[in-house]
């Protein structure tokens, strides 16, 4: 569909910028990661399908992705399976071709997320002199990251790793880390954040959480036309039960929310400013009242989309089912697909699926029902559509409100997020984070000054003490 076909001049038509996770190889890796939602992707494809995307695909993909674009920047992110296995002439075939398609008035980003373990002096070159950004996985320290991340013989990858972090740190090469929050190193926040930090000198910390459905390897996750989907705080809505509905490597939820709890106190107290951890960034717009910078807490979803190496192109990388399957750049251009209707839908349904109890909800300007492949449970009033990590992310959320209020009105008065910690650091700041709030002195027998009902030391003393930093 042309322009004028769509009634639009080019002078009114709304800026056009999207975002998408290109796959080059599919879901082809040297790695077996328990948790991966992608390897499984293979069963989607014929036994002869090629993986490597076709020089034709990718010269095509580049020009559309450049020429169909706005803005003065254009973000390219590849991604697998794992796309080192392609070898470094592809992507030096990749920056020539986006040298050939851009023109003066763009720019081009790149950035490749990675497993790490293929890294080596010629790849950290390569990245350096044409300033990729690398995002590498990695679970925290050895004894963690080994337990998931394991190659296909079933050992563990977590000194391959730390040595191409080590050649990435040797060659100046920008990296962040990806930690996914999985069933065990949740138990150990702090133990995973300042390894991160103290260890691996990490600057930039993703924290994603593992949530996979038993069956999410064969069916796309449309959650809210299953039957029986069980109530929040049913023990088939926690790993590890007989009944689980998850696979037991899924973050408990409530764990969750204590990890990134304790991470945020510790973060608070030393990091602000010289740590990024986009989760609390994006929170701190949200209390700033600009949009999520997250998808995950976006109000919509369908602006970062997938490119499989055979040219298709999926609603979501998470979406990766053949229900959700746009087109193919061989007969479609990128904006028919990225601006239909189908892809319009795909994007509401996230708002308009919400229940009543996240409608109703204190912190839903942050969370939005988070992403709507985690709806995996009813609420307590039986209506479907909860996400699965409701406990912990409504426990988070509280938990940094008062500090994100005060970020927030630092910022606005011309000062910095930094000097909420620094007033911290003084102990002059006039609130508390939960597990720091002096509770009056009230004796243990005595009712609780919470107004429960309960004697203190069953209420609020042992909450709190539960709740002490590691
Ligand atoms: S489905 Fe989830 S991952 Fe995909 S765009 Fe929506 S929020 Fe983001
Ligand atoms: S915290 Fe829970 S109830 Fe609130 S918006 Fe998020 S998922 Fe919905």
């Amino acid at each position: 569909m042309n322009r004028s076909s769509q009634g639009v001049s080019e002078h009114s038509r709304p800026v056009r910028q999207f975002h998408m996770m290109i796959k080059p190889i599919g879901p082809v890796c040297n790695l077996g990661c328990t948790y991966c939602y992608y390897l499984s992707k293979k069963n989607f494809y014929s036994q002869e399908s090629q993986w490597r995307m076709p020089d034709s695909i990718l010269e095509r993909l580049i020009h559309q992705y450049i020429s169909q674009q706005d803005g003065p920047e254009i973000n390219f992110s590849w991604q697998g399976g794992e796309p080192t296995l392609l070898g470094i002439g592809f992507f030096e075939k990749v920056v020539h071709l986006q040298k050939l398609h851009c023109p003066p008035t763009k720019r081009i980003e790149n950035d490749i997320q990675t497993n790490g373990t293929l890294l080596n002096e010629d790849w950290c070159r390569f990245l350096r002199e044409n300033r990729f950004l690398v995002g590498v996985s990695i679970d925290g320290p050895g004894q963690l990251h080994d337990i998931y991340r394991v190659d296909s013989q079933g050992q563990g990858t977590f000194d391959k790793v730390v040595a191409g972090i080590r050649c990435m740190q040797k060659h100046g090469v920008e990296f962040n880390t990806l930690t996914v929050v999985n069933r065990e190193n949740a138990k150990h926040p702090l133990e995973v954040y300042r390894f991160l930090r103290d260890e691996l000198g990490s600057r930039y910390l993703q924290f994603i959480p593992c949530v996979e459905p038993k069956d999410f390897t064969q069916v796309a996750p449309r959650h809210w036309d299953k039957a029986n989907l069980p109530v929040a705080g049913d023990t088939a809505a926690r790993p590890g039960t007989a009944d689980s509905i998850v696979t037991d490597w899924s973050v408990d939820p409530e764990q969750y929310g204590h990890f990134l709890c304790s991470i945020f106190d510790e973060w608070l107290h030393h990091d602000v400013g010289t740590v990024f951890v986009p989760l609390f960034d994006c929170a701190l717009g949200c209390w700033m009242g600009m949009p999520s910078s997250a998808c995950y807490f976006a109000e919509i979803c369908g602006k970062g989309l997938a490119f499989e190496h055979d040219g298709s192109v999926y609603a979501c990388d998470h979406y990766v089912y053949p229900d959700y399957k746009l087109g193919n750049i061989r007969e479609t251009i990128l904006t028919e697909m990225v601006y239909s209707s189908r892809q319009a839908h795909f994007g509401v349904d996230k708002t308009d699926r919400l229940p009543r109890h996240c409608r109703e909800c204190e912190v839903l300007f942050a969370c939005n029902g988070e992403c709507p492949k985690n709806r995996l449970l009813r609420t307590p009033d039986g209506e479907p559509g909860l996400n699965y990590l409701c406990a912990g992310l409504r426990q988070f959320f509280n938990h940094i409100d008062p500090w994100m209020r005060r970020m927030a009105d630092e910022i606005r008065a011309g000062g910095t997020a930094e000097a909420v910690m620094t007033k911290l650091q003084r102990k002059t700041a006039p609130v508390h984070p939960i597990h720091t709030i002096p509770r009056p002195q009230t004796k243990l027998n005595a009712k609780c000054p919470c107004g429960s009902g309960r004697k203190y030391k069953k209420c609020c003393y042992s909450k709190d003490r539960q709740k002490q930093p590691q």
